[in-house]
C-alpha cells in the first residue's frame, strides 16, 4: 500500500488477483459478445457499497491507492450476487400429495380442475398466521441466499383476497429484512380464480382492479404487478386489464406468457410494456418477434419443465436469433417447481434448454437484472454498480452449471458488506 495524498483512490475493500466474471460487454471478445466478460488475475475495489473500479494489476500499479480491507483473492472468482427473479416461495403448506399423484399419470390441469393446484396452496396459505408463514417461507430463501442469491423476486398470489395478499407480500418484505437480500414484490392476485368467485372470474378481475391493486400499491407493498395468462387461468382481455391498471399505479408488468398452451403471451406482455414474459414454451413466432422489439426478457424456468415433464422445449434458437435476453430462474413453487436452488435450475437449463454455461450465468446476473428492471443497478461487475458479490473457489465459473450439490461461495457481500454466514 502506498502513502495517501489527495489523489489517492482511497478504497473500502480491493481483491488483489482475483478472476472475474464481469458481466460486462467491454470484457468480451468481440466474436462471442454474450460470454461472461472474463478478466484473469485482476483487481476489484469498493467504496460506500458500489463497485468503485475494475481493472488490471498493470493498471493498478500506475496508481495511488489504498484500502481499508485488502484481500488476496489469487485462484478466486468473483462473479455478481446471483438475481434469482421469478419466485413464489412464500406459501403455507406443501403440495407433495400431488407430486405423488402425478406420479401415478395425472396432470396439471386435471390436478387444478380438482381443486388441488394453486387454490390447495391457497387455502394453505390463508389458514397460516404471518409469523407461521414466515417461518414456513424463510428456509427456501435462506437456501436461495446460500448459494449467493443477493436479489430475490418473491411473487404473492395464494392469498387470492386482499389481507392474504397482504399478509404475503408482509412476509415477503420481511425476508428481506430479515436476509439483507434485496427482495423485490410482485402482486400476483391474478395468479388463479378464489372459490368464493366461482363462476364469476369477471367480478373477481375487477376487484382486482379496484380494491386489490390500489390497496397494495398504497401500502407500498408491491414493486410489480404479474399475471398468469392461460387456458386455466385468466384471459388476453382479462390480463390486459389488470396490467393497464398497474401501469396507472405506476407498477411496472411481468407475465406468466405461454407456459401450456399458445395464448398470445408474449406478445401481450410486449403490448403491455413488460420487463419480461416467463416460461413460453408455446411462444408464437409473433410473439417473440413482438418481446425482440420491445425488449422485454424472456424468463426461463427448467424447474418447472422438469416437473411437469413437459416436452415441448421453449424456441431457444428462435430466441437467441433475435437476441431477446434470457433470465433463468428456479420458478420456486410448491406444486410446479418446488426448487430452492438457483444453481441447479442453471444446471437445468443447460441440459435440458441447451443454453451454453456462460448464458445460463448471465441468465441469472445480467440478464435477470434486466428482467426486475435492475440493470442500471445490479448484475455486472462494472464501477457504479451496487457491490453484491459471489466469490467463489473455481477453476472456472461453468462448473456452476457443470456440477450439481457442489458449490457455495466461500464468502457472500452484500452492498460492499461481507454477509453474515
Ligand atoms: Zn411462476
Amino acid at each position: 500500500m502506498k502513502a495517501v495524498t489527495a489523489k489517492t483512490h482511497a478504497w473500502d475493500r480491493v481483491w488483489l488477483g482475483a478472476n472475474l466474471a464481469t458481466g460486462a460487454p467491454a470484457y468480451n471478445d468481440r466474436h462471442a459478445p454474450a460470454g461472461l466478460g472474463e478478466l484473469r488475475d485482476a483487481v476489484l475495489a469498493i467504496k460506500d457499497g458500489r463497485v468503485a473500479w475494475v481493472g488490471s494489476r498493470q493498471q493498478l500499479d500506475s496508481m495511488q491507492w489504498a484500502a481499508t480491507n485488502v484481500t488476496l483473492a489469487e485462484g478466486l472468482w468473483i462473479t455478481p450476487g446471483l438475481i434469482e427473479c421469478h419466485t413464489h416461495l412464500v406459501y403455507g403448506g406443501d403440495r407433495s400429495n400431488e407430486f405423488a399423484a402425478r406420479l401415478r399419470g395425472a396432470t396439471y390441469e386435471e390436478i387444478s380442475r380438482a381443486g388441488g393446484g394453486i387454490v390447495a396452496t391457497m387455502r394453505a396459505t390463508r389458514a397460516a398466521s404471518e409469523d407461521r408463514l414466515l417461518d414456513q417461507s424463510l428456509p427456501r430463501a435462506m437456501a436461495l441466499a446460500a448459494e449467493g442469491v443477493t436479489t430475490l423476486e418473491i411473487k404473492s398470489g395464494y392469498g387470492l383476497d386482499l389481507d392474504n395478499e397482504m399478509k404475503m407480500l408482509r412476509v415477503a418484505q420481511r425476508i428481506g429484512e430479515l436476509t439483507g437480500l434485496t427482495v423485490i414484490k410482485t402482486f400476483l392476485g391474478a395468479h388463479a380464480l378464489p372459490p368464493e368467485f366461482a363462476g364469476r372470474q369477471e367480478d373477481y378481475v375487477r376487484h382486482v382492479c379496484n380494491d386489490m391493486l390500489p390497496a397494495v400499491a398504497a401500502a407500498k407493498l408491491a414493486d410489480a404487478v404479474d399475471a398468469f395468462c392461460e387456458r386455466i387461468a385468466f384471459t388476453q382481455e382479462q390480463t390486459r386489464r389488470i396490467f393497464d391498471r398497474a401501469r396507472e399505479l405506476g407498477l411496472p408488468v411481468r407475465l406468466h406468457a405461454d407456459q401450456l398452451s399458445d395464448g398470445s403471451g408474449g406478445e401481450l406482455a410486449a403490448d403491455c410494456g413488460a420487463l419480461s414474459a416467463d416460461h413460453l414454451e408455446h411462444a408464437s413466432e409473433r410473439s417473440l418477434q413482438r418481446m425482440a422489439e420491445r425488449g422485454v426478457v424472456a424468463g426461463l424456468l427448467p424447474g418447472a419443465f422438469y416437473y411437469l415433464r413437459e416436452t415441448q422445449l421453449p424456441p431457444i434458437a428462435r430466441l437467441r436469433e433475435l437476441n431477446i435476453p434470457l433470465a433463468v430462474s428456479t420458478d420456486c413453487n410448491p406444486g410446479t417447481s418446488p426448487i430452492a436452488s438457483l444453481l441447479t435450475a442453471m444446471n437445468m437449463a443447460c441440459v435440458m434448454f441447451r443454453l451454453t454455461a456462460a448464458e445460463s450465468l448471465r441468465g441469472v446476473t445480467v440478464n435477470a437484472a434486466r428482467a426486475l428492471g435492475l440493470a442500471k443497478d445490479r448484475g455486472t461487475l462494472e464501477v457504479g454498480a451496487r457491490a453484491d458479490l459471489a466469490i467463489w473457489r473455481l477453476r472456472h465459473p461453468e462448473q456452476l452449471c457443470a456440477e450439481v450439490g457442489v458449490h457455495r461461495p466461500v464468502e457472500i457481500v452484500l452492498a460492499g458488506k461481507r454477509a453474515r454466514s
